[in-house]
């Protein structure tokens, strides 16, 4: 093996072999669960938490003779994905049977999608380090979700005879997106970054909470490499099922060199489905890949094709918000804010309209973004909060702002009180009296504070009289020291001066 040396760092678009240089090619196929009131084909509510098999009927529990109806909401929800992913939506589209058997499937069927989907042709630009890339869209297409199954008993990694599974048939019949990619993404770290922006996309959108812990959004990677600069496709591997960010980018990051070492011995990919292991960071093979013959794919006999009335298409297409890529070049030009700090604050929703209601209360806006991106961001970092959420309100981060921009507080004192404004869900200027945080720029106040100093550094004092006039910093230094960072530095430099120089 030699291009097992092959080091991969994320966001490298080329694999150094040891014959030569060979780049990543990444499609993913994204499965968004919805967040509808009902089921895809049944009226069974769509829930999470309750007690198991509680949300079930006859539809899809797949008792005989039980005909399945199509959720509007869902057809809905699954159109505002495809045309902010700039799909096209062909007049009709129509469910497929997928057929396997397997536990959590009782129809031993799935109702999919297959040659008439709902959405073709699109594309997502999304955001990689400093460059925007586009990843063309294949296809978006409905489907529902398989139940769930808890596998019980027995010792982990230890055939005892006492295993056993259970199915929850709550999530069976879920509505579900699945959305298709192009093979564009051209590393692991970029494939990473457009699972997370689809992913703020899809919330935008209000169609799904997209829950990772709840797998609400998981995928399938496909991955290949091929000599740089070639434009034919290699052999591809399948990641199945995951939903980690970092697993993902690991896994495509242990795949690249193995693909590699193996075309650089002579040898072929095979196409096959492989399991990332995170605890030993390599991919298993799990089975070769069934291909679409293997699924019997056929119409749906118990639905009709859907007629996707062009005039509702545009009803949807009006009601779509502003877009997170659109919304940062907005943020840019009307804040003045640099691009990467645009990006921070108005790639998620929630904290892009925090800030703008904090900026509505007429404070500078690129200071609102210093303390959006700063205190606020670390804030609700720590805490777990999503933005929006906890004790800061943007009307008392913009009431801090002020205080920071009339030089009521100084930016280090600022912190204290934000600190403060949790601590004590208090309003900043509250905070500032009751703790004596304010800025001092009374010399009466601070010319003790000087003469103390001055006195406390005989040697300084000589430099700075003996032409070293640098020494002054020193100075202001200490006296910031001492009145926790709270004294006016004019007024520092002016008293200072007049103490050294007198
Ligand atoms: P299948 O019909 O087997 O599902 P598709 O052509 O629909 O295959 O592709 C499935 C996914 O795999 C898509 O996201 C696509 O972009 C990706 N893909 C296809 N060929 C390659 C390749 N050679 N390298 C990487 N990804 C690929
Ligand atoms: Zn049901
Ligand atoms: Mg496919």
């Amino acid at each position: 093996m030699t291009g097992g040396d092959a080091a991969v760092r994320g966001a490298d678009r080329i694999v150094r072999g040891m014959r030569g240089d060979w780049e990543a090619v990444i499609g993913l196929e994204v499965h968004v669960e919805l967040d509808t009131a009902t089921k895809m084909f049944c009226s069974c509510a769509v829930t999470k938490g309750d007690p198991p098999n509680t949300h079930t009927c006859p539809v899809c529990l797949a008792h005989p003779g039980a005909l399945p109806v199509v959720n509007q909401r869902a057809v809905e929800y699954a159109t505002r994905i495809a045309l902010a992913l700039d799909c096209t939506v062909p007049p009709r589209n129509v469910f497929h049977r997928k057929n396997y058997f397997y536990p959590d499937l009782p129809k031993a069927y799935q109702i999919s999608q297959y040659d008439e989907p709902l959405a073709v042709d699109g594309c997502f630009d999304y955001w990689s380090g400093d460059e925007k890339l586009r990843c063309r869209i294949d296809r978006v297409h409905m489907e529902e979700d398989a139940a769930k199954l808890i596998h019980a008993g027995g010792e982990t990694g230890r055939i005892t005879g006492s295993e056993y599974s259970l199915v929850d048939f709550n999530r069976g019949g879920t509505p579900l997106v699945e959305i298709v990619t192009e093979p564009d993404i051209p590393s692991p770290a970029a494939a990473r970054d457009f699972l997370q922006q689809l992913r703020e996309l899809v919330i935008e959108l209000g169609v799904s909470e997209c829950n990772m812990e709840e797998g609400q959004v998981r995928w399938d990677a496909n991955i290949s490499v091929r000599p740089a600069g070639s434009s034919t496709l290699g052999t591809r591997t399948e990641l199945k099922n995951m939903n980690s960010f970092r697993f993902l980018q690991q896994a495509l990051e242990s795949e690249l060199p193995r693909q590699v070492g193996i075309l650089e011995a002579g040898g072929t990919v095979e196409q096959e489905t492989l399991h990332f292991d995170p605890e030993t960071g390599t991919t298993t093979p799990l089975r070769s890949k069934e291909e679409a013959h293997d699924y019997r794919y056929f119409p749906e006999p118990d639905l009709v094709p859907l007629a996707m009335d062009p005039a509702w298409v545009e009803e949807v297409r009006a009601s779509l918000p502003e877009l997170p890529l659109a919304r940062v070049a907005r943020f840019a030009e009307q804040y003045g804010l640099s691009r990467a700090d645009a990006r921070v604050i108005a790639g998620p929703g929630a904290l892009a309209r925090f800030y703008e209601a904090v900026v509505a209360q007429g404070v500078d806006p690129k200071l609102a973004a210093n303390w959006t991106m700063g205190e606020y961001l670390a804030h609700l970092n720590a805490a777990g909060l999503e933005p929006g959420h906890g004790h800061v309100t943007p009307e008392r981060l913009a009431a801090l702002v002020r205080l920071v921009a009339d030089g009521v507080v100084s930016t280090s004192a600022a912190k204290d009180v934000f600190t403060k404004m949790i601590e004590e869900r208090a309003e900043p200027a509250a905070i500032v009296a009751k703790h004596g945080l304010g800025r001092i720029s009374d010399s009466a106040a601070l010319g003790p504070v000087v003469a103390e100093v001055v006195a406390a550094n005989p040697s300084q004092v000589e430099q700075y009289r003996g032409g070293k006039r640098q020494v002054l910093g020193f100075f202001v230094g200490q006296v910031m020291k001492a009145t926790g960072g709270r004294a006016d530095p004019a007024v520092v430099n002016e008293l200072l001066q007049k103490a050294l120089d007198g």
